[in-house]
């Protein structure tokens, strides 16, 4: 499966942590040399990378005078933006030995949830892919709040890999790999289809430099399975990890991915948004809904839970409390407790007004099959 998954590769996302780039509050020059010769030879097979690097904190808060990194948000937000150029600098000095330019692009939660922003985002590094210039991402770190931030870079990574339509996900981190339980000499080498190994990672293993530990890994390579791509976590000290990855080397933790394809919209609808409520539908909705993909209707639902606002991203959730699919609302949770239950054509009396006959149409909605998902 591995072999199959990796046979063609068009583009790949490279995600780096910071505990592989720097340590003591500085940047390890080595090692982002040793990253880019890594990258570079990817390129030259022909494959497109987007790289999605940590280590602006890392780098910036010796320079605010601080001798651990902070933990104060505010103080991360000002060490982020003092590191993220100094990060910049190392690499595209590394990248101009192979002439390559490099370009920056700093993105939050809000962008990538905001249809607009994310075409803009996929159209621009769409372009500098084009053009041969090597897109570094990072989160926004000094615009991000806790409401609109994306948390983590590793969840970063699974949300660009999907904007940019990758093939594959490569997670760079200071282990070999997924252990199993917390054992450092055993490696897991593939994770079948949906099956988190949540239960064999210990959530505390934070590594001191970074952000994430193995389970925000874990989380980022189920969610770009669940859209069709292939997630590698692997040792990003070892020189030429990626090179080997892709040449087919059995190196790393494999995450296979799930083998439904969804349209880029449908995976922005799935993943990218934030959830703003439920609708909670009957037996019957739930068969038409879940074997069918049908669009919603009104007289299939049982129950609103949220406020929210017409044009919104809920969850559709059956009478077990089991998230049938996620979709668009056409009706704004104060709408749907009003025309809940009753036929389509009496919309229109009841408010007054019709969006249309459905609550969700089957063009917003994405089916969900994974039976751990719970409302
Ligand atoms: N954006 C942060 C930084 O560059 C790191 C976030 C993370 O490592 O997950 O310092």
């Amino acid at each position: 499966m591995r072999q199959k998954c990796l046979e063609r590769l068009d583009r790949i996302v490279v995600k780096v942590g910071s505990a592989v780039l720097a340590g003591k509050g500085k940047l390890r020059r080595r090692a982002v040399e040793r990253l880019v010769a890594d990258l570079n030879t990817v390129r030259e097979a022909g494959i497109d990378v987007v790289l999605v690097s940590s280590g602006a904190v890392a780098s910036g808060f010796r320079k605010m005078g601080l001798a651990e990194p902070p933990r104060d948000v505010a103080y991360k937000q000002a060490a982020a933006a003092i590191g993220q150029p100094l990060l910049m600098v190392e690499y595209a000095a590394a990248f101009a030995k192979y002439k390559t330019h490099i370009g920056q692009v700093l993105l939050t939660a809000e962008d990538l949830e905001c249809r607009p922003r994310f075409l803009n985002a996929r159209h621009t590094l769409g372009v500098m892919l084009e053009r041969g210039v090597l897109p570094i991402v990072n989160e926004n770190d000094s615009v991000s709040t806790d409401e609109i931030k994306i948390g983590d870079n590793d969840h970063l990574s699974a949300l660009v890999a999907n904007l940019v339509s990758a093939d594959l996900l490569v997670m760079l981190t200071n282990v070999d790999g997924i252990y199993r339980d917390g054992n450092p000499t055993n490696v897991l080498s593939v994770i079948p289809s949906g099956r988190s190994p949540l239960k064999h990672v210990d959530h505390h293993d934070k590594s001191t430099t970074g952000v994430g530990g193995m389970a925000t890994k874990v989380e980022a390579a189920m969610l770009a399975g669940k859209w069709g791509v292939p997630t590698v976590v692997a040792n990003g000290t070892r020189s030429g990890i990626v090179e080997s990855i892709i040449g087919g080397s059995p190196k790393g933790t494999f995450f296979v991915p799930s083998p439904r394809k969804l349209s880029a919209r449908k995976r922005w609808i799935a993943f990218s948004l934030r959830t703003a409520g439920r609708i909670i539908i009957d037996r019957g909705a739930a068969r038409a809904v879940g074997a069918h993909g049908s669009s919603l209707l009104p007289s299939g639902i049982a129950d609103v839970d949220g406020n929210f606002a017409r044009g919104t991203q809920v969850q559709i959730v059956d009478h077990e409390g089991k998230v049938v699919a996620r979709g668009l609302t056409t009706y704004s949770a104060a709408e749907i407790e009003q025309i809940r239950g009753r036929r389509t054509k009496d919309i229109e009396s009841i408010l007054g007004y019709t969006y249309g006959d459905e609550v969700v149409h089957r063009s917003d909605l994405v089916l969900l099959d994974d039976p751990n998902e719970s409302a």
